[in-house]
């Protein structure tokens, strides 16, 4: 109907339809309800329902007790009882294994870490006394005792490339500095070398030598017996010529050199 007439706009249309839908609704939920009361005839309408139902409900019927006694049963519901009784003890007893092998891993986790302490304390105690041993210890010494016989430079219409210190043969010959050596054997003029290259780059030279003692390759510390005065190649009497190279090949006066490191020949 209300479609059918076009005169009213869509809007003024929409709402009376809607206004129709809602009473025609009420009207069917209530049936016998007031149309202009929509609601309160709902909930009117829903206590006679409740009212309805509850009339025709059957009365509640009366609880009986009965002890009926099956001995088979009753054992079932004992052993189970018990069943249940060994399972609590069976998860009681896991439960307490699993402690003591928790506890005991961690006594083993606890020894291995007081182990671990105790080796890191250890290499630590180490490292300090050998720092305090290394810095007691000098840097540079006198490579052999004896007479200084000659210096560097000018000699005989030559050039005397090192220092002369003369000794008894089989005196102990020392490097002068931590190193390695890097060549011990025959040398011409020299008879037996022993050459040891320093951290800084420093080679010395230590000829005319009777016994090799640190052979090519040993790690040595300043001070360490590496050879012993000799009388070997171009040498008129027992004595260490002792030679420093700077810059892999420069020859410097070793006595300048050990000077400026607080040793004198
Ligand atoms: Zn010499």
């Amino acid at each position: 109907m209300e479609i059918n007439t076009p005169t009213f706009g869509g809007r003024v249309v929409a709402v009376a339809v809607a206004a129709g839908a809602l009473a025609t609704t009420a009207g069917v939920v209530n049936g016998w309800g007031s149309v202009d009361q929509p609601l309160n005839a709902m909930a009117t309408n829903m206590d006679l329902a409740a009212k309805i139902a509850g009339s025709t409900a059957a009365p509640q019927a009366q609880q009986q007790t009965v002890h009926v006694i099956k001995p088979g049963l009753e054992a079932a519901k004992l052993m189970r009882a018990q069943q249940l009784d060994a399972g609590q003890h069976v998860d009681q007893a896991l439960r307490f294994a699993q402690d003591g092998y928790n506890a005991r891993q961690a006594e083993i986790q606890r020894k291995a870490d007081a182990d671990a302490a105790e080796k890191a304390r250890v290499a630590d105690e180490n490292a300090k006394i050998a720092a305090q041993e290394a810095a007691k210890r000098p840097a540079v010494v006198k490579p052999a005792e004896g007479t200084f016989t000659s210096g560097f430079g000018g000699r005989w219409g030559t050039t005397h490339y090192g220092v002369d210190i003369a000794n008894a043969i089989g005196t102990p010959i020392v490097s002068a500095m931590d190193g390695v050596v890097i060549e011990a054997g025959p040398a011409s003029g020299f008879g037996l070398w022993v050459r040891v290259q320093h951290t800084d780059g420093t080679i010395t030279i230590y000829g005319h030598v009777n016994e090799i003692i640190a052979n090519t390759g040993t790690q040595v510390k300043a001070g360490d017996l590496i050879a012993t005065i000799g009388n070997r190649g171009e040498s008129t009497g027992p004595h260490l010529h002792f030679e420093v190279w700077v810059n892999g090949s420069q020859k410097i006066d070793p006595q300048a050199w050990l000077a400026e490191r607080g040793i004198t020949l």
